[in-house]
């Protein structure tokens, strides 16, 4: 058989995007083991360390024991365990929403939402920095899709008026921008929404546990979950375990259980996962310490890039940007830094646009200052 690969990744390889799968194993305190080697972690979505919390361990090993390792089924055929119950009403407290689903990913969840909730003849509306789960998703449903730009309201203001004349219209944005780690202005929006009857989606994969009050997310900080129509997040990253979910009225999740086809045709997410992101959520409550300490490193480390001038890109997070430019650039830099026992890789397209190459910190709340002045140092 021809080899019919080779051609495109010659080309990947000759434009020095060529990407390779590196075998890590987890170490404490924010730290990675690579062939022996122990590299402090800045790559790493487990914001909270509870991915590797006693409490969270024990309570997949007990659930491992009680159900088994596997879903088994689809939700709808004999999948549906007491532990997914018990975690959508966690998650639909969490959020303050009537109800929620979980999906066995994020990735899936958002492509679940979007393909059922608009189709043909409806419209998506779409911050042009959205999460490519989010793009697929919009792609999947069949619906007009409409780009505004990047946390702009002015511009999504104007592509509501073209799109005035849809059934439906969904407007969709991160509420923590994934590679950027700026934040939607999630009041504005959902005043546009109400003014023009546009349907509102968030996607909080990113500020689930580190913001609000109590955790629940960026719609809680900024004062907006009465107004937010369906918000999706991530077990996989401050839950520290796998899945995705997605909180609404009880008519939304009625809806996609019977029309989301990503949900259906799926086996159920892992009681193993649904058991730990249980325990993960109600550590969310009880150990509010966590996300402070996380908010507390993120500020220090963005406080002592812009003193030395660094672009950013509006971080107001634990993800931090250090905007390179070049791919030749981002890649030399990652490349020093893990020369230096840190891993932070190099972020370039098709994530991000050539020119936005960028190293991409990610903070946890196991980090030290040290760790994070050591870190600081080797990229100035
Ligand atoms: C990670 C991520 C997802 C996907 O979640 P998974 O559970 O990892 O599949 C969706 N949206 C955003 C913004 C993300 O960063």
């Amino acid at each position: 058989m021809s080899d019919v690969f080779s051609p495109d990744i010659d080309n990947i390889k000759e434009k020095g995007l060529f990407r390779e799968l590196r075998p890590v194993s987890p170490a404490p305190a924010g730290r990675v083991l690579i062939a022996g080697k122990e590299y402090v972690n800045f790559s790493s979505n487990d914001y909270l360390g509870l991915a590797s919390h006693p409490q969270v361990k024990k309570a997949a090993a007990l659930a491992a024991e009680k159900y088994g390792a596997g879903g088994t089924s689809s939700r709808l055929l004999g999948g549906t365990f007491e532990v997914h119950a018990l975690l959508e009403s966690a998650l639909a407290s969490l959020k303050r929403q009537e109800a929620a689903l979980v999906y066995p990913s994020g990735f899936q969840a958002n492509i679940g939402i979007i393909s059922s909730v608009v189709s043909d003849g409806d419209c998506v509306i779409m911050d042009s920095f959205n999460h490519a789960s989010l793009w697929d998703g919009a792609k999947l449903s069949g619906a007009r899709i409409f780009i505004y730009a990047h946390r702009d309201l002015n511009s999504l203001e104007k592509v509501l008026a073209r799109a005035k004349d849809y059934r439906r219209k969904l407007i969709v944005t991160d509420s923590l921008f994934s590679m950027d780690g700026d934040i939607a202005p999630l009041r504005g929006i959902a005043e546009l929404a109400a003014s023009h009857g546009a349907l509102t989606m968030i996607d909080e994969a990113h500020s689930t546990g580190v913001f609000g009050v109590s955790g629940s997310g960026l719609a809680e900080e900024l004062g907006v979950e009465k107004k937010i129509d369906i918000v999706m997040g991530t077990l996989s990253k401050a839950l520290g375990a796998q899945g995705g979910f997605v909180c609404g009225s009880k008519k939304l999740i009625e809806y996609l259980v019977n029309k989301s086809r990503s949900f259906i045709y799926s086996t159920a997410l892992s009681p193993v996962t649904a058991a730990a992101a249980l325990k993960a959520v109600e550590l969310i409550g009880t150990e509010p310490a966590r996300r402070k300490k996380l908010l507390e490193n993120a500020a220090s480390l963005r406080k002592t890039f812009a003193a030395r001038g660094f672009d950013i890109s509006g971080s107001e997070s634990q993800i931090i940007p250090v905007v390179m430019g070049s791919v030749e650039k981002t890649a030399a830099l990652s490349e020093k830094l893990f020369m230096a026992g840190m891993l932070a890789p190099a972020i370039r397209p098709p994530t991000v646009p050539e020119e936005k190459c960028r190293i991409r910190i990610s903070l946890t709340s196991e980090h030290s200052l040290e760790d994070i002045n050591k870190m600081a140092a080797v990229i100035a």
